[in-house]
């Protein structure tokens, strides 16, 4: 999702030489690690959607691989509309919050019958025998009829009925918009197994995590409602509505049935309605951009989407370029009707905005493509991952479509996080994304907080190996499920340095930076850390004649330096409160990081 509305909200609150160097790895290892297994899932969809009714029901075939190295007794389903009524943990945690989103508040609450959400599993097999299953809010449990190997496949067959909410968030029918049938988390969703054990999170209106595998779906509905979302349309002459390649052959019935296949994502999501705008845009070398907009909004709103279809393609070229090669041959940009959010080869987002608006929430969430789509880090244990890199590199986006500064938004990312360790509400970033005392803090812990990792990263290891870190990361990652540690393995192997503090302090604790400028004399300077966090030293001294010089001191226990055209001068050692060093001539003042990357949460005392 994105963060504009926390800062709408914000707004109102308103390191000598190691002599044991690890060698440095130029190729960073493309195997992820020796023992890593992902479970697999080939999904193949039959639905039928009344538009009328908002009730849909479906036939599901799901090959299940398990590829883990465990006998599996159990397995889980996500049921992720149920969330949408009267008494559920979603709805009673939003009612309980201190600080319930807006958009949700008690509104699921006040669900009739007919516009709650729901999902009624009425039949599930397992290689043709009849399962017992139970649902439990938003999960459905099943006891297998017979375990699953190690290795083995099994085919659960399913029949569900199902019924899509008034949209609350994210998905749902007549949205604030007007977009008829927003449809994201609305079919049962296998759980995710992975070295962690079952993934069985209740949703509570926060975060996805999800198997890879093969997606077949054929949506029936009214023939007017023109179709946007993942996968690729395999009928396109039977359909229309823009997708036609050549000479139309549709059927004369009034429901069409739209076939997509979708290999190798962990999602599938699509949107519908009957006053939609489909426009097409190729990026050159690249993927078809699809972008699905209502034509019913005022022509200042429709002359948004246009102008927004040329930065889009920028955008690509940009995250393909920085991060790595965009994989599939399509990317829709759809008119959801609500904030926005990340989908596997598509986003649905707001559409109403001003221009600004719309291309920023277009940045972040095809940022998001990478960063949780193609590194499918889970979101609920790790919000930080998607979410933080997921605004650093839309911010560095917009800096670069538009020639504007990247510094201005970054330091203010910088002085939301220095407001939220003020706030003394701050927990770590390990916190699972629904357990913070506060929306507030889970959304300035992910974003910024997560977004400040990155741009510091840069300080601790150089600019130059952070950008070789997150192409080794994809490199080594993409459609994976790579944890935090994966990602600093990544950087250890392309710095060469030792990062494991720089993970623990920053992510796991609430530890903070404070250095400070203790005492200047003549001809030395002494600098004390206040903080519990340890960061190396980048400073500059400006001498009497007026000269400067910068220093780079190393932090001991990363066991090396970044490269740096700086003088390098000893290591210090974290627990040494204090560290002086003697200069060649007399000094006027001394400043600990004049760049101001290092997230330093006093730096009234880093200069003197
Ligand atoms: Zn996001």
């Amino acid at each position: 999702m994105n963060r504009f509305f926390i800062l709408l909200f914000c707004a109102t609150y308103i390191f000598s030489c190691s002599s044991s160097k690890p060698v440095k790895n130029a190729n960073a290892s493309s195997i992820p690690n020796s023992t890593y297994w992902q479970q697999h899932v080939d999904y193949k969809m039959e639905i039928d959607m009344d538009v009328d009714t908002y009730q849909y029901n479906g036939k599901q075939t799901l090959v299940y691989t398990n590829n883990s190295p465990d006998v599996l007794n159990k397995v889980f389903y996500h049921l992720y509309f149920n969330a949408f009524q009267p008494g559920s943990e979603m709805d009673v945690r939003s009612r309980t919050i201190p600080d319930p989103d807006g958009r949700v508040g008690d509104r699921i609450n006040k669900l009739k019958p007919n516009e709650i959400g729901y999902i009624k599993v009425n039949s599930l097999k397992q290689n043709g025998k009849t399962l017992e299953h139970k649902t439990v809010g938003t999960v459905l449990e099943v006891e297998l009829a017979k375990p699953i190997q190690p290795g083995e496949s099994v085919t659960f067959s399913m029949l569900f009925d199902a019924q899509v909410p008034i949209q609350i968030r994210r998905s749902g029918r007549n949205n604030s918009e007007g977009v008829a049938l927003s449809m994201s988390q609305w079919y049962p969703k296998l759980a995710e197994y992975d070295f962690e054990g079952w993934h069985t999170d209740p949703y509570i209106g926060r975060e996805f995590h999800g198997v890879w595998g093969d997606f077949d779906v054929k949506l029936t509905l009214d023939k007017n409602y023109t179709v946007g979302g993942t996968g690729y349309l395999q009928n396109p002459n039977n359909i229309g509505h823009g997708y036609e390649t050549g000479a139309l052959n549709r059927s004369e019935t009034d429901k069409l049935t739209w076939h997509f296949i979708a290999p190798n994502v962990h999602d599938f999501t699509w949107a519908a309605d009957p006053e939609y705008i489909h426009d097409t845009y190729q990026v050159p070398n690249g993927p078809l951009l699809h972008f699905l907009y209502k034509s019913t909004m005022p022509a200042e709103k429709l002359e948004n989407w246009k102008n927004l279809q040329p930065k889009a393609v920028k955008l690509m070229q940009f995250y393909s370029a920085n991060i790595g090669n965009y994989p599939y041959k399509q990317y829709s940009i759809i008119q959801g009707g609500d904030g926005g959010m990340e989908y596997g080869m598509c986003t649905l987002i707001l559409g109403e905005g001003d221009f600004d608006g719309l291309f920023g929430v277009t940045a972040h969430e095809m940022a998001h493509s990478w960063f949780q789509f193609l590194l499918a880090t889970n979101e609920l244990t790790n919000y930080w991952m998607d979410e933080g890199f997921t605004e650093y590199f839309g911010e560095l986006a917009g800096a670069h479509i538009f020639n504007t500064s990247f510094e201005k938004p970054t330091k203010q990312i910088y002085d939301v996080y220095n407001y939220y360790v003020n706030s003394g509400t701050e927990q770590p970033q390990t916190t699972h994304a629904d357990r913070f005392n506060f929306n507030r803090s889970s959304s300035i812990s992910a974003y910024y907080k997560g977004y400040i990792f990155l741009n510091q990263l840069a300080y601790v290891i150089g600019k130059d190996n952070q950008k070789e870190t997150i192409k080794a990361y994809f490199d080594t990652w993409s459609f994976k499920h790579p944890t935090p540690n994966d990602f600093i393995r990544v950087a250890e192997k392309v710095s060469g340095l030792e990062l494991d503090w720089y993970l623990n302090d920053w992510t796991r604790t609430i530890n903070t930076i404070d250095y400070a400028v203790k005492t200047v004399d003549n001809q030395s300077f002494t600098l004390e850390r206040i903080g519990l966090m340890p960061m190396p030293i980048d400073l500059t001294v400006t001498y009497t004649d007026g000269s400067t010089e910068d220093f780079y001191i190393p932090l001991q226990m990363m066991r090396g330096e970044k490269p740096t055209s700086s003088t390098i001068i000893k290591d210090w050692a974290w627990a040494y409160p204090t560290y002086t060093h003697k200069t060649s001539k007399a000094i006027k003042s001394v400043e600990i990081d004049p760049t101001q990357m290092m997230a330093d949460i006093d730096r009234a005392n880093n200069k003197k």
